[in-house]
């Protein structure tokens, strides 16, 4: 089955299509995009091994010509030194503001090349074909772009949005399953802040998601979009409502940072449980039933994933080590911070000044 979700901003508008298969059909879906007879397509050495090949193939069925360039795999490839040299690549081969750039791969490739094509004479078409789910729901929809600094995770970067998304689910079979799992966290983050029917329908069939079953997928991808978008087209530049889409990323950074942003612990898997933490708070605060929270985190824990804080990878994590980070992070006013919190399934909201030093005696008592 093929998806269509439309992305309405203010400035301009996208389709994200989605299904099996998609990346045949890339060639004719770029097409009309250029006026030129080639197409630059920027990957990692892992996606470009898998897929680059078909990705020609099917250019080459339109007319087009690929220029490919493979950056490592890895967060590394998020830095100045990488966007330099992808720079420097696109400008030696002549591009133009009227050149296609595609990212081809997970979040991390799709961040760095959006900002490259938002710095390209000012901003060359960009276009995301997604390639881990964590990217098919999230990353690729809303324009954030980034690359990282010595000081921080996604310090630089552009809201910068693609003229198009092709997310082939197809391709998903060959991710690892921890990084499918570590998607999954996300599309489940849609169904709790606002869509409790979503919630639902994963509780029947998001075990046929985690398995890749096409349905099933790319229904649950399209939701998600759809959810994104409604969200993001609301508060481009997240002065608002766009902050809901961090249910259960404050206690989850906090997770990451005191892991140290390694390996050990995928941002995904850190969403699993920081979520959890965010609807088990709800309840403590009384806003939520605390069966409630169970239901979400059974569902969460049905597929894979971990949600109780002390078998949470990459641990021992302490609360004060953990409200540190949530501190540094938020950077906090007189002991208070932001946190969405949720007054049921699929009710999540934004509390503006959450006491820290409750959130600490609650966190305590999780560990
Ligand atoms: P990733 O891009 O590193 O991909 C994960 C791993 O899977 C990589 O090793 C990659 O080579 C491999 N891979 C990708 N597709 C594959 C496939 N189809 N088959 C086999 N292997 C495949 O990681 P990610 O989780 O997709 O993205 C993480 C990045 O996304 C982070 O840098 C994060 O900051 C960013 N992010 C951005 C936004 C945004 O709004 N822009 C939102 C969330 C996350
Ligand atoms: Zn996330």
């Amino acid at each position: 089955a093929l998806h269509s979700v439309r992305v309405e901003l203010d400035a301009r508008s996208y389709d994200i299509r989605i299904g099996a298969s998609l990346i045949q059909g890339a060639g004719t879906a770029l097409a009309p995009l250029t006026s030129q007879p080639r197409v630059f397509v920027l990957t990692d050495g892992t996606v470009g091994g898998l897929y680059a090949g078909d990705l020609e193939k099917s250019l080459s069925a339109a007319g087009l010509e690929m220029r490919l360039k493979a950056v490592s795999p890895g967060e590394g490839a998020k830095s100045w030194a990488i966007l330099g040299e992808v720079l420097d690549w696109l400008l030696s081969e002549g591009a133009g503001r009227d050149d296609v750039l595609v990212a081809l791969g997970g979040g991390i490739v799709g961040d760095l090349t959006g900002l490259a094509a938002s710095l390209m004479k000012r901003g060359m078409t960009f276009v995301q074909m997604p390639t881990t789910l964590l990217a098919q729901v999230d990353s690729s929809v809303g324009g954030k772009t980034a690359v990282n600094a010595t000081q921080g995770k996604n310090l630089v970067g552009a809201f910068y949005q693609p003229a198009l998304v092709l997310a082939d689910t197809g391709l998903l079979a060959t991710l690892p399953a921890r990084e499918r799992l570590a998607g999954y966290a996300e599309i489940v983050k849609y169904a709790l802040i606002d869509d409790p029917a979503f919630f639902d329908w994963l509780e029947k069939h998001g075990l046929d998601v985690v398995a890749l079953k096409q349905d099933a997928l790319a229904e649950a991808v399209a939701i998600s979009c759809r959810a994104k978008a409604r969200i993001v087209s609301q508060d481009e530049r997240e002065s608002g409502v766009r902050a809901l889409l961090n249910l259960g990323h404050t206690f989850g950074h906090a997770l990451e940072a005191v892991n140290g942003f390694q390996s050990s612990l995928l941002h995904g898997e850190a969403v699993a449980a920081g979520m959890t933490l965010a609807l088990r708070y709800s309840a403590r605060l009384g806003l939520m039933d605390i069966t409630d929270a169970g239901r979400a985190e059974a569902l969460l824990e049905k597929a894979g994933l971990v949600t109780q804080l002390n078998r949470v990878p990459g641990g021992p994590y302490t609360s004060s080590a953990l409200v540190e980070a949530m501190k540094q992070d938020k950077k906090g006013r007189a002991g208070k911070i932001p946190l969405i919190l949720a007054r049921g399934l699929g009710k999540a909201f934004i509390l503006p000044d959450a006491d820290l030093a409750d959130v600490a005696e609650f966190l305590e008592g999780e560990l």
